[in-house]
Protein backbone atom coordinates (compact mmCIF):
# COMPACT_ATOMS: atom_id res chain seq x y z
CA UNK A 1 0.00 0.00 0.00
CA UNK A 2 1.50 3.32 -0.97
CA UNK A 3 2.57 5.56 1.83
CA UNK A 4 -0.07 8.89 2.66
CA UNK A 5 1.45 11.94 1.49
CA UNK A 6 1.69 14.61 4.50
CA UNK A 7 2.56 17.90 4.76
CA UNK A 8 2.60 20.48 7.51
CA UNK A 9 3.31 24.84 6.66
CA UNK A 10 4.12 26.81 9.22
CA UNK A 11 2.39 30.59 8.00
CA UNK A 12 1.85 33.57 10.49
CA UNK A 13 2.34 31.82 13.53
CA UNK A 14 4.53 30.67 16.28
CA UNK A 15 5.78 27.37 15.91
CA UNK A 16 3.75 26.36 18.91
CA UNK A 17 1.42 24.47 16.61
CA UNK A 18 4.13 22.45 15.51
CA UNK A 19 5.46 22.03 18.72
CA UNK A 20 1.88 20.11 19.93
CA UNK A 21 2.35 18.28 16.86
CA UNK A 22 5.85 17.05 18.22
CA UNK A 23 4.21 15.99 21.15
CA UNK A 24 2.56 13.13 19.68
CA UNK A 25 6.06 11.38 20.56
CA UNK A 26 5.79 7.92 19.81
CA UNK A 27 3.21 8.57 17.65
CA UNK A 28 5.13 9.79 15.41
CA UNK A 29 6.66 6.51 14.49
CA UNK A 30 3.40 4.68 14.02
CA UNK A 31 2.48 7.81 11.75
CA UNK A 32 5.60 7.89 10.08
CA UNK A 33 4.72 4.03 8.77
CA UNK A 34 1.74 5.07 7.05
CA UNK A 35 2.58 8.87 6.00
CA UNK A 36 5.44 10.43 3.90
CA UNK A 37 6.01 13.87 5.30
CA UNK A 38 7.11 15.38 1.99
CA UNK A 39 6.97 19.67 2.92
CA UNK A 40 7.45 21.60 6.52
CA UNK A 41 9.83 22.93 8.81
CA UNK A 42 10.28 19.43 9.98
CA UNK A 43 11.69 18.07 6.74
CA UNK A 44 14.34 19.86 4.36
CA UNK A 45 12.21 20.66 0.86
CA UNK A 46 12.45 23.91 -0.59
CA UNK A 47 9.00 23.87 -2.63
CA UNK A 48 5.97 22.50 -1.84
CA UNK A 49 5.48 19.52 -4.21
CA UNK A 50 2.44 18.47 -6.32
CA UNK A 51 0.08 15.59 -5.04
CA UNK A 52 0.22 16.08 -1.57
CA UNK A 53 -2.91 14.17 0.28
CA UNK A 54 -3.01 16.22 3.37
CA UNK A 55 -1.35 19.53 4.76
CA UNK A 56 -1.82 20.72 8.49
CA UNK A 57 -1.43 24.48 8.06
CA UNK A 58 -0.42 26.52 11.18
CA UNK A 59 -0.83 30.69 11.42
CA UNK A 60 -2.72 33.04 9.71
CA UNK A 61 -2.34 34.39 6.61
CA UNK A 62 -0.75 37.86 7.07
CA UNK A 63 1.35 38.30 3.91
CA UNK A 64 1.84 38.30 0.09
CA UNK A 65 4.35 35.18 0.83
CA UNK A 66 1.28 33.64 2.47
CA UNK A 67 -1.07 34.37 0.66
CA UNK A 68 0.88 32.83 -2.46
CA UNK A 69 2.27 29.76 -0.49
CA UNK A 70 -1.90 28.92 0.60
CA UNK A 71 -3.03 29.19 -2.68
CA UNK A 72 -0.54 26.86 -4.01
CA UNK A 73 -0.73 24.20 -1.31
CA UNK A 74 -4.51 24.18 -2.33
CA UNK A 75 -3.62 23.41 -5.75
CA UNK A 76 -1.65 20.34 -4.93
CA UNK A 77 -3.51 19.14 -1.59
CA UNK A 78 -6.56 16.98 -1.41
CA UNK A 79 -7.55 17.86 2.13
CA UNK A 80 -6.39 21.11 3.89
CA UNK A 81 -6.63 20.71 7.81
CA UNK A 82 -6.41 24.25 9.56
CA UNK A 83 -3.92 23.53 12.60
CA UNK A 84 -4.53 25.75 15.68
CA UNK A 85 -6.67 29.39 16.53
CA UNK A 86 -4.28 31.71 14.82
CA UNK A 87 -5.09 28.98 11.25
CA UNK A 88 -8.71 28.49 12.25
CA UNK A 89 -9.39 32.41 13.33
CA UNK A 90 -6.31 34.69 12.47
CA UNK A 91 -6.20 35.16 16.68
CA UNK A 92 -2.79 36.86 17.86
CA UNK A 93 -1.63 37.41 14.14
CA UNK A 94 -5.31 39.38 14.09
CA UNK A 95 -4.16 41.75 17.09
CA UNK A 96 -2.50 44.11 14.82
CA UNK A 97 -5.64 44.55 12.34
CA UNK A 98 -6.89 47.50 13.92
CA UNK A 99 -4.12 49.58 12.85
CA UNK A 100 -3.66 50.53 9.27
CA UNK A 101 -0.57 48.49 7.41
CA UNK A 102 1.59 52.31 7.24
CA UNK A 103 0.89 53.12 10.87
CA UNK A 104 2.08 50.01 12.00
CA UNK A 105 5.48 49.75 10.37
CA UNK A 106 6.32 53.44 10.85
CA UNK A 107 5.78 52.48 14.11
CA UNK A 108 8.08 49.12 14.27
CA UNK A 109 10.58 50.60 11.87
CA UNK A 110 11.12 53.86 12.32
CA UNK A 111 9.46 55.71 15.50
CA UNK A 112 11.82 55.25 18.42
CA UNK A 113 14.74 53.47 15.85
CA UNK A 114 18.09 54.57 16.54
CA UNK A 115 20.19 53.86 14.01
CA UNK A 116 19.02 53.70 10.01
CA UNK A 117 14.98 54.27 10.58
CA UNK A 118 13.12 53.25 7.29
CA UNK A 119 10.82 50.72 6.38
CA UNK A 120 12.50 47.91 4.40
CA UNK A 121 11.49 47.86 0.70
CA UNK A 122 13.33 44.42 -0.15
CA UNK A 123 13.29 40.99 2.04
CA UNK A 124 10.30 41.82 4.06
CA UNK A 125 7.13 40.13 2.34
CA UNK A 126 4.44 42.84 2.27
CA UNK A 127 1.19 42.55 4.79
CA UNK A 128 -2.12 42.45 3.96
CA UNK A 129 -4.47 44.59 5.07
CA UNK A 130 -5.52 42.18 7.85
CA UNK A 131 -4.08 39.38 8.87
CA UNK A 132 -6.88 36.40 8.00
CA UNK A 133 -7.85 32.72 9.02
CA UNK A 134 -7.03 30.05 6.15
CA UNK A 135 -10.49 29.52 5.14
CA UNK A 136 -10.81 33.21 4.09
CA UNK A 137 -8.60 33.11 1.55
CA UNK A 138 -9.17 29.30 0.35
CA UNK A 139 -11.23 26.08 0.97
CA UNK A 140 -10.45 24.24 4.30
CA UNK A 141 -11.81 21.08 4.60
CA UNK A 142 -11.09 20.67 8.37
CA UNK A 143 -10.77 22.68 11.92
CA UNK A 144 -8.49 21.64 14.76
CA UNK A 145 -9.03 24.54 16.97
CA UNK A 146 -6.87 25.06 20.25
CA UNK A 147 -4.09 27.48 21.16
CA UNK A 148 -2.08 24.68 20.45
CA UNK A 149 -4.46 22.12 20.19
CA UNK A 150 -3.76 19.14 22.18
CA UNK A 151 -1.08 16.91 20.64
CA UNK A 152 -3.49 13.81 21.29
CA UNK A 153 -6.21 15.86 19.13
CA UNK A 154 -3.64 16.42 16.21
CA UNK A 155 -2.75 12.52 16.31
CA UNK A 156 -6.50 11.93 16.51
CA UNK A 157 -7.09 13.89 13.51
CA UNK A 158 -3.85 12.70 11.45
CA UNK A 159 -4.83 8.83 12.58
CA UNK A 160 -8.09 8.93 11.61
CA UNK A 161 -7.29 10.75 8.08
CA UNK A 162 -4.55 8.02 7.44
CA UNK A 163 -7.13 4.88 7.89
CA UNK A 164 -9.70 6.94 5.02
CA UNK A 165 -11.82 8.14 8.08
CA UNK A 166 -13.06 11.58 8.92
CA UNK A 167 -12.49 12.84 12.40
CA UNK A 168 -14.91 13.62 15.02
CA UNK A 169 -13.77 16.23 17.09
CA UNK A 170 -16.57 16.58 18.99
CA UNK A 171 -15.65 17.60 22.60
CA UNK A 172 -12.12 16.33 21.77
CA UNK A 173 -10.69 20.00 20.84
CA UNK A 174 -11.41 23.81 22.45
CA UNK A 175 -10.37 27.27 21.54
CA UNK A 176 -7.57 28.60 23.20
S1 LIG B 1 -2.60 28.85 17.66
FE1 LIG B 1 -1.38 29.42 19.46
S2 LIG B 1 0.31 27.94 19.47
FE2 LIG B 1 -0.61 27.88 17.39
S3 LIG B 1 0.59 29.35 16.18
FE3 LIG B 1 -1.17 30.48 17.04
S4 LIG B 1 -0.39 31.40 18.95
FE4 LIG B 1 1.03 29.78 18.36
Amino acid sequence: MSKVRLATVWLDGCSGCHMSLLDIDEGLVAVAKRADIVYGPLVDAQEFPENVDVTLVEGAVSNQDDLKLIQTIRKRSKMIVSLGDCAVTSNVPAMRNSIPVKKLLERIYVEGVQENPGVPAQGVPPLLKHAVPVHDVVKVDLHIPGCPPRAEAILYVITELLAGRKPDLTSKVKFG
